[in-house]
């Protein structure tokens, strides 16, 4: 690979604390090698003119499900869902038995093409088939990384299709974790994925949290997203989910927690005293009317995901910054017990924070800065700026002007996976068209899926 030079940009070197420099960027194999102004170009070198743009580190989706890709618009004739738990019975729980070997690969290539485009290097994915889980995250990784995302990969375990899927879950994270760790996939790394502590028998939990041990990773588990999870928590172990979590030591050494709507203030201390991490998915919150998460409580350690809605990190931050800005301002946000509202740095600090546990996970420690040796995953961005853009400003544009449709060429590992907003690796047309074809079909086979017949035995509210 020969190096490439971005010629003239506004570089965004870092997002917390913001560092803004006027720099080339030189990319050589898969590193920054240098950044510097007017670097000379050496023999061989491709030069991209990238004067009156700006570059970023690449934006990390820190929870999403591929899988639900081609779930946009699907046919509904069930009676309308009236709680979290029939929203995933009467959608989620039908859509994924629904999905066989070519629908997930559907999937795959959709929603690493939606990422990319939207400036989106890294997508941390929590995948469910109950029908088709042997080799499920191979076909994940295979299809990212023929794109050239960077994935963080998990199989969901879960007890509700009963205790054979259950077992081939755990399996299939088995399975994966030892293919990541033969050196197999260079831009795949393995999480244990879990469902939540709702659907999940003590013995199973012990058995992910086993796994997670002896693999030395740690689990990637939905928490507290609705108030449903504390009433079985509580109703069935006496306990509330963070606590049981704790107990049984999913809380080392550094888990991925999802959501955490409705963790309380004990829970959110427990939280900060480990070293978990927390995704914050504010437009799936919002779509769901579960309620939000008590940011607020929770220290530095929380990231953004898009839990399946796209992989748009410019609109999910902006999302959330806004929802938290307005609420905070209420007696809504009082009541959550958050003492402030977020200062505009806010978003730029949480994609930090995911690109932060990507770093860690593929043991890069500069990865989501642009700077000398930090992998080389980044997005060069048109944005005629109508006011100076420096690290004061930065926050401001991110909010107020910058979005994926400014994004122009993007970077993964030093290859160029977006060059001129298409695709390298494949045709972004042929993807869309086999993805609609794979859509009608996987919609076909739902419709003939019943609601899923898990029951929760809640304690009835009020
Ligand atoms: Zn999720």
């Amino acid at each position: 690979m020969t190096a490439t030079i971005l010629r003239g940009a506004t570089v965004v070197t870092r997002l917390d604390p913001v560092e803004v420099v006027a720099a080339d960027v030189v990319v050589d194999g898969d590193r920054v090698a240098m950044t510097g102004p007017s670097v000379p170009a050496g023999p061989g070198a491709t030069v991209i003119d990238c004067r009156g743009g700006l570059v970023i580190p690449g934006n990390v989706d820190a929870h999403t499900h591929a899988y639900s890709a081609l779930a946009r618009g699907m046919p509904y004739e069930l009676a309308p869902p009236r709680t979290f738990v029939e929203i995933l019975r009467r959608v989620w729980w039908r859509l994924d038995r629904a999905l066989d070997e070519a629908s997930i690969r559907a999937s795959a290539r959709v929603a690493g093409m939606e990422a990319l485009l939207a400036g989106t290097t890294t997508l941390i994915d929590h995948h469910a088939s109950p029908h088709a889980i042997d080799g499920a995250l191979d076909i994940l990784a295979e299809e990212l990384g023929r794109l050239g995302v960077r994935t963080v990969l998990a199989y969901e375990v879960s007890d509700r299709d009963g205790p054979e899927h259950a077992r081939a879950g755990i399996e299939e994270n088995r399975r994966f974790l030892g293919r990541v760790a033969a050196g197999a996939l260079p831009l795949s790394r393995g999480l244990v994925g879990a469902h939540a502590s709702f659907t999940l028998s003590d013995a199973t939990l012990e058995a992910c949290v086993d796994l997670a041990h002896a693999s030395g990773r740690s689990l990637h588990v939905h928490v507290a997203e609705d108030a449903a999870d504390q009433r079985a928590a509580e109703a069935e172990h006496g306990v509330r989910v963070l606590e049981r979590l704790a107990r049984a030591g999913a809380l080392e050494p550094t888990p991925l927690l999802a959501h955490g709507v409705h963790l309380d203030r004990a829970e959110a201390a427990l939280f900060r005293a480990s070293g978990a991490t927390l995704v914050h998915n504010p437009r799936s919150n919002m779509n769901n009317a579960v309620g939000r998460a008590p940011i607020g409580l929770l220290g530095p350690r929380v990231a953004l995901g898009t839990d399946g809605i796209g992989a748009d990190m410019f609109e999910e931050s902006r999302t959330g910054y806004l929802r938290n800005l307005e609420e905070r301002a209420t007696a809504v946000g009082s009541a959550t017990g958050d003492p402030l509202p977020p200062g505009p740095a806010w978003p730029l600090a949480r994609l930090a924070a995911g690109a932060r546990l990507v770093g860690e996970l593929f043991e890069e420690p500069s990865l989501g800065r642009i700077e000398p040796g930090a992998p080389a995953d980044l997005v060069v961005l048109d944005y005629p700026a109508p006011t100076p853009v420096t690290a004061a400003t930065l926050p401001a544009h991110w909010t107020f002007g910058l979005s994926a449709r400014a994004v122009r060429h993007v970077i993964v590992a030093g290859r160029i996976v977006v060059r001129d907003r298409r695709l390298t690796a494949a045709d972004q047309d042929e993807i869309a068209a086999e993805a609609r074809l794979a859509a009608t079909r996987l919609w076909d086979r739902l419709a003939e899926i019943a609601e899923h017949p898990y029951a929760l035995d809640e304690v009835p509210v009020g």
